[in-house]
């Protein structure tokens, strides 16, 4: 974890200034080399244009400006970038850096990793058909697990990140068991799919029905399960508050959250398109921030996205939840024995 002077006090200043936008990912490319089943990624043209490396760096400065805390670069692959070297460098000296990796390009690009504060590998299950199966890449299991083996004995901050789907829902808790207890933090998605919509900022999510969590007790006692856990043990990355909001949402389909779309959180595209979420049109392009933000247009567009319940995205949920300064210290609170954690490794 990178913890420079200036960079703990600007995340602090941040935190505590009320009605930032604390989150945001950036979906650097959408270039990809797996082939997941519930992914459109991969399905469409590979051959985009892409933002320079400088307008990247211009990109995060806004950012900064804004009153962004915690960043999660993305894709895509974000590893597939011949510059993200330069660019997790960049990040993690202003934000809490997450990137993400299918477990293919993470070993490769280890150097380029050692600076960012987290790096989230994603890995569905133990079981290495069925993990090859939902990547739709054979070997991808294998790649994942060494990967994690030799971030973790680098002495990089690797965690494993799930998606939670009909699939594994049964394997969820030994799964969690497994890594903790190996020292590696688990970070948890939720399967969700995209609605059919004209213009939106991205597609990400597929309808996959073999994916779709149908039997909500099971989902209900993972979340209780995760709950009884984190009391003992370290590692789990996820909050009470939005494993009880994950709770009422499968029991009886109640969402105790509203959306924070626009408000608290933020996504921009590989062009630097912004957009409350990626499932809702652009409004801005990055280099129009910080002066657009307040404006009148976008203020009615977050009256808008409150009201809204088209998804069910775990980042978002957790993204809504955490909204607020009060909140950003629950999210310490919470999550107290993690930070200690990782700080003393800083
Ligand atoms: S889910 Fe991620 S790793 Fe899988 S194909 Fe889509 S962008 Fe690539
Ligand atoms: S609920 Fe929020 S995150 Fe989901 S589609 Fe609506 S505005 Fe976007």
């Amino acid at each position: 974890m990178r913890l420079s002077s200036r960079k703990l006090l600007g995340l602090m200043k941040r935190s505590l200034t009320p009605n930032n936008p604390y989150h945001a990912q950036w979906l650097l490319t959408r270039r990809c080399n797996y082939r997941c089943k519930g992914c459109t990624v991969w399905r469409e043209s590979q051959n985009q244009k892409e933002l320079s490396t400088e307008e990247i760096k211009n990109g995060l400065d806004i950012l900064e400006k804004l009153g962004v805390v915690e960043i999660v670069l993305s894709g895509g692959n974000p590893l597939i970038r011949d510059d993200i070297a330069e660019i997790i460098d960049y990040a993690s000296q202003r934000f809490i850096t997450t990137v993400y990796d299918n477990g293919s390009m993470a070993v490769k690009k280890i150097d380029a990793l050692r600076n960012a504060d987290f790096v989230a590998i994603s890995l569905d299950t133990l079981n290495e058909e069925k993990n090859d199966y939902i990547k739709g890449v054979s070997g991808s299991w294998k790649k994942a697990m060494e990967a994690i083996e030799i971030l973790q004995k680098e002495g990089i901050n690797v965690g494993v990140s799930p998606t939670i789907s009909q699939l594994n829902l049964d394997e969820i808790i030994d799964f969690t068991k497994y890594f903790i207890y190996n020292g590696i933090p688990v970070w948890y998605c939720l399967y969700w799919y995209d609605y059919p919509s004209g213009n939106r900022l991205f597609q990400i999510g597929k309808k996959q029905t073999e994916f779709e969590i149908t039997d909500r007790k099971t989902m209900v006692k993972v979340c209780d399960a995760l709950i009884e856990m984190k009391k003992k043990r370290n590692g789990i990355f996820i909050t009470n508050k939005t494993l009880e909001a994950l709770k009422q949402f499968f029991l009886n389909g109640q969402r105790t959250w509203k959306c924070k779309a626009l408000r608290s959180f933020l996504m921009v595209d590989h062009l630097g398109n912004v957009a409350g979420c990626h499932l809702q049109e652009p409004v801005a392009s990055i280099f129009d921030l910080p002066d657009v933000w307040n404006s009148h247009r976008l203020k009615n567009l977050r009256e808008k996205f409150s009201q809204c319940n088209q998804c069910a995205y775990l980042c978002y949920i957790f993204y809504s939840l955490h909204s607020n300064v009060l909140s950003n210290l629950e999210i310490l609170q919470d999550q107290w024995k993690n930070a200690k954690s990782l700080m003393s490794r800083a």
